[in-house]
This record gives C-alpha cells, structure tokens and sequence, in this order.
C-alpha cells in the first residue's frame, strides 16, 4: 500500500493508473477505522480495478462544540488494517494540504441541508460536500463508496454528483452492525461495554418503528412515539430528533405511503449517535 499526502502526487499516481486502464475505487474516511469502513472497501474492490481510501479528520464538517479535537486518531492501526485488505493507495492529506491560506471556495446547498441532520449541525454539510468534491478532484474515482449509516450524506454527495456533472459513480453500502444492533461508529470507541450495552436501545426504538409500517401502520406520530419509547426508558439518553422521511428525497411525510426512512440522533452520555433504517409497509425485508 502507498501512503500519498499531497494532491499533486496523487494526481500524478491516478493518472498512471488510468492510462494502465484501471478502474479507481475510492472510500473517503476519517479514519478510526471499523467493520463498517472495511465494508466500503470490499464494495469499492469489487466495483473497481485499485481500492484509494482517504484518511483526514475534515474539521471544517464539525461545529464550535463538536468532538474535533478528541476525536479518534488511530493512523497505525488503520494502516494496518487497510493493507490486510490489500488496499493499493492511501491518501493522508493534512489541513494545509486541504485548507491551503487563502481558500474561499465552498459548496452549499438549498433545501436538502436544511433538515434532519443540517438543523442540529448547521455547516456540517457544507463542510463534507466541499471536502468530497476537493477529494474526488485529487483522486478522479470512477466510483466513491459511502456508507447508508449517514443516509443524509449519502443523498447529498448523489445531489451534488448530479447537479455539478461530477463523472463519477455514488455507490451506498449497507449499515454494519454489533451483535447488539447497534451501528458500529468511530464515535463506539467513547464507550465502555456498560455503555455500549445501553446504546443498543436506539436499534431496538428503530425496528419496532420499522415493525410498525410493515404491519400497515400509517400514522408517523404513532410510529415515532414506538421508535422513541425504548430510547426514552434508557438511562443517560437525549433524543435530538425522530424523523420519518421520503427515503429518496428526505422530504418529511404525515403519512406512511411507499419506502420511508426513520432517521435520529440520540445522545448517550453526551455522545451524539446517528442511525437510520428504511422501512416500507408489508415488506419483510430491508
Ligand atoms: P467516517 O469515517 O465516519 O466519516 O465514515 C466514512 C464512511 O464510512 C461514510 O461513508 C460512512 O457512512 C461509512 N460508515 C461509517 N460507519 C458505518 C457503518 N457502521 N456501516 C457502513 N458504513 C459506515
């Protein structure tokens, strides 16, 4: 595996790969990496010829008191790791790399940012389209793979895709989860197993909302109170929001009609947690 650090050289790299014909696979990460970023990877393998995984804690995606600083930063044994997945380049680009002095370029967005996720984390998405873009420009991906776990993002990074003609192909690979239903997250390693235990209660508010819309239930308020009941019994949880929106567009609905997605934030002893599951009526499968 090459690890790259500047645009320059990996511009370089990606243009003596395509003229072998290659197809470029590529993973955008922030590193601390888990069973689910390692499920991007075989996606990308499978989808394309060399697999290039990014590595950079963007810090224009978090807010003034968000976890940027403590963050995990675990650089050795992502390495170790991507290289048991045979992964051929890895790009550590550092801040000045990225945010160069002078930079004022930034991509921002109409309605779709303004919901969900963009209400509690207002720039956040402008900060992750923004890197995304500057990243596909260092790495001209033929396909980028992101995880559904942040389905928000993932109908995002396809907006912007299709709205700026960008020639490249979004793949969205499904939510890996513990044994416990909870979606496994950089963010997990805050918790210890007590915590970890407690925090399966947001898998559990999620499918009996799920439960709920399969067995014909319409009514979203109805459908949020069942997400939210075992959440609210947790001890140590804030709900931030329940959300059931149109899967596709994220357009917020009063009533269940075609594929949904139940999306929240839940806060578990100060930690932010995101999750999300799709969900349609009378099917039994996701
Ligand atoms: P992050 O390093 O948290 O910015 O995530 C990098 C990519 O991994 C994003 O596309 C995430 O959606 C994806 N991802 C994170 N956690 C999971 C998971 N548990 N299952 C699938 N994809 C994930």
């Amino acid at each position: 595996m090459k690890t790259i650090k500047t645009v320059k050289s990996m511009q370089k790299a990606m243009q003596t790969e395509r003229r072998k014909g290659h197809r470029i696979g590529f993973v955008p990460t922030m590193g601390a990496l888990h069973e689910g970023h390692s499920s991007l990877v075989r996606k990308a393998r499978k989808l394309s010829d060399i697999v290039v995984v990014s590595i950079f804690v963007n810090p224009a995606q978090f807010g003034p008191s968000e976890d940027l600083a403590n963050y995990p930063r675990t650089l050795r044994a992502d390495k170790k790791l991507l290289r048991n997945l045979d992964v051929e380049y890895l790009f550590t680009p550092g801040n000045d790399e990225m945010y160069p002095d002078g930079f004022q370029t930034w991509i921002e967005f109409e309605e779709i940012t303004r919901k969900l996720e963009g209400k509690f984390r207002p720039g956040h998405f402008r900060g992750v389209a923004t890197i995304v873009a500057k990243l596909f420009n260092a790495i001209t991906p033929d396909i980028a793979v992101f995880g559904q776990k942040d389905a928000q993002q993932a109908v995002i990074i396809k907006r912007m895709v299709q709205d700026l003609n960008m020639p490249v192909k979004i793949s969205i690979a499904p939510t890996v989860r513990e044994k416990s239903g909870l979606a496994i997250s950089s963010r997990n390693r805050y918790f210890n197993a007590e915590q970890l235990d407690r925090a399966s209660c947001i898998y559990r508010g999620l499918r009996s909302g799920r439960d709920l819309i399969r067995s014909g239930e319409t009514d979203v308020g109805k459908i949020i109170k069942a997400v939210r009941k075992p959440i609210e019994e947790t001890k140590g949880t804030i709900t931030e929001y329940v959300s059931i929106n149109d899967a596709l567009t994220l357009e917020k609905l009063d009533r269940i009609d075609g594929k949904v997605l139940i999306s929240l934030a839940v806060r578990l002893d100060g930690v932010r947690l995101i999750d999300n599951i799709a969900a349609a009526p009378g099917k039994s499968k996701d």
